[in-house]
């Protein structure tokens, strides 16, 4: 084995020791139906984990907004429907009503 072309192998070539045709998908992998690791193909799937990664931080980040927004939301509307309900038994309402002509 003195030509040896083992770096741009794929995974499964390397690991049952035979020649590599190293096409996009090679011919092995293709017959067995798997999919064709490569060095450079790993590169991209971990930088796509990466990015998947930031994405679900970002996601958890704006989850954790949204809450505090529906919790404020929530704490409020019982303020808001407690002055409404004041202002209506007050009689205070009126003068926020169009004036009559
Ligand atoms: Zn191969
Ligand atoms: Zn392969």
């Amino acid at each position: 084995m003195g030509n040896i072309r083992i770096s741009t192998a794929c995974f499964y070539c390397r690991r049952v020791r035979k020649k590599c045709d190293n096409e996009e998908t090679c011919k092995r992998c293709l017959k067995k139906k798997i999919y064709c690791y490569r060095t450079k193909k790993i590169i991209n799937i971990i930088t796509i984990l990466r990015e998947f990664k930031k994405i679900k931080q970002e996601n958890i980040c704006l989850k954790q907004k949204n809450k505090k927004l529906i919790n404020y939301h929530n704490n409020t509307r019982p303020i808001i429907n407690n002055l409404i309900k004041t202002m209506i038994s007050t009689n205070d309402y009126k003068q926020f009503l169009p004036k009559k002509n």
